[in-house]
């Protein structure tokens, strides 16, 4: 009797723990190309710069604003954050790659979605402190960082 319970329990537990399993990322070749595009001083990032510099606005770089939450540049004094958002990871919605194919198809789709909410939950954050995000998309910095500096110069009454 304790022998059958025990084999019932084994057997219930294998099964909640297949159902439950999260797929394993799959090393591809799509994945491979990507590891390592994340990070700091992208060239997006350093274009920005460069075009602020050139405007003469002072900012510092990667300011932790909360655990977790670090803004690409911020111009404390004007109580502004800005962030240069990847056009693959946050989801751009011209060059956010909607369908994912391969073995970790689901695992991508999750992925993006999470930062994309993880993005608008620090937005909300920072403007609950009273402070003002500027979301800047790689691709549209790329295009034209010195607008996106003007952008910024408004946003400091300048
Ligand atoms: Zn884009």
């Amino acid at each position: 009797m304790v022998r059958k319970r025990a084999r019932e329990k084994a057997r219930s537990t294998r099964a909640r723990s297949v159902s439950e399993a999260i797929p394993a990322w799959v090393s591809t070749s799509f994945s491979k190309s990507l590891s390592g595009r994340r990070g700091r001083d992208t060239r997006p990032e350093k274009a920005l710069r460069r075009a602020l510099h050139a405007l003469g606005v002072r900012f510092r770089l990667h300011v932790r604003l909360a655990p977790n939450l670090t803004a690409d540049l911020v111009l404390r004094r004007h109580r502004l954050a800005v962030f240069v958002d990847g056009c693959f990871w946050h989801g751009c919605p011209r060059h956010g790659k909607r369908n994912f194919t391969g073995p970790n198809s689901v695992l991508w789709e999750r992925k993006i979605m999470r930062n994309r909410e993880r993005d608008a939950r620090a937005t909300r954050f920072i403007h609950s402190a009273g402070w003002r995000v500027l979301r800047l998309w790689e691709c549209v910095i790329l295009a034209d960082a010195p607008g996106c500096a003007r952008r910024v110069m408004k946003l400091l009454g300048r």
